[in-house]
């Protein structure tokens, strides 16, 4: 089942209407979601879905399903009393996704101060991490801190652009995660883009400006396997 992705053209929608279309063991399929589901490093959203009475059903985690932009939203309790058809309305735990997006954006940031192939990632609402190719030595905490925090206070405004897989494969410079191979299936890749800065293809939620990041600390860098030196931050 497809569900379509209000996330993914506007990563601000906190609430929105949608119909359960599908309620199966793994969770609950909806017809529209603001809820993303883990990929890419990001977590995957917790929140609310709100019945027509009021009664709410606390969403504990978000998951891609089967099929292509399939999202299940996985119940914390038993689903049981849902139908496919009912109408509810969503809500996702928004200073928790905030957190997850200005650290998101800030990873690409810090992708262009580092600069190696980055061979892991992950965002979670505390903290996130990028891991490199690339020798201890050139890892310094002070630097990458005090350089990252200089591009942020460029204030820049991000962009979403779309190309086809065509475009992608003809500028096989644009990926850097070696890790995460870029979404494809539609024919077209989704770039995201911060301009003088960063472009990558991603299928992440992000800050509209990069100075609603604020600042980063670096936490700590440490080496988790020879080609993985990981750079841990946190927002400052
Ligand atoms: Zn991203």
């Amino acid at each position: 089942m497809t569900t379509e992705l209000l996330f993914r053209d506007d990563a601000y929608a906190q609430r929105a209407t949608a119909k359960i279309v599908g309620v199966h063991e793994r969770g609950i399929e909806l017809d529209r979601t603001v809820f993303y589901p883990l990929g890419g490093g990001q977590a995957g959203d917790t929140g609310a879905l709100i019945r027509a009475s009021g009664e709410r059903i606390a969403i504990a985690d978000t998951r891609k399903g089967d099929s292509l932009d399939s999202v299940l939203h996985i119940p914390a309790q038993g689903t049981q009393q849902l139908e496919p058809g009912e109408p509810v309305t969503l809500e996702i735990d928004w200073p928790r996704r905030y957190a997850l997006m200005r650290l998101h954006t800030a990873l690409h940031v810090m992708s262009c101060v580092v600069v190696a192939p980055v061979t892991g990632g992950n965002i979670s609402p505390e903290k996130a991490r990028l891991d490199f190719d690339i020798d201890m030595s050139l890892l310094d905490a002070a630097r990458i801190e005090r350089e990252t925090n200089a591009l942020i206070a460029r204030d820049i405004d991000t962009e979403t652009v779309w190309i086809s897989d065509a475009e992608l494969d003809a500028r096989p410079e644009l990926v850097k995660t070696m890790s995460v191979a870029p979404p494809r299936g539609t024919g077209r890749v989704r770039l995201v883009k911060i301009p003088g800065i960063d472009l990558q293809p991603c299928g992440g939620t992000h800050v509209r400006n990069i100075g609603e990041i604020g600042a980063i600390r670096v936490l700590k860098i440490r080496s988790e396997g020879r080609r993985n030196r990981r750079v841990e931050i946190a927002l400052a």
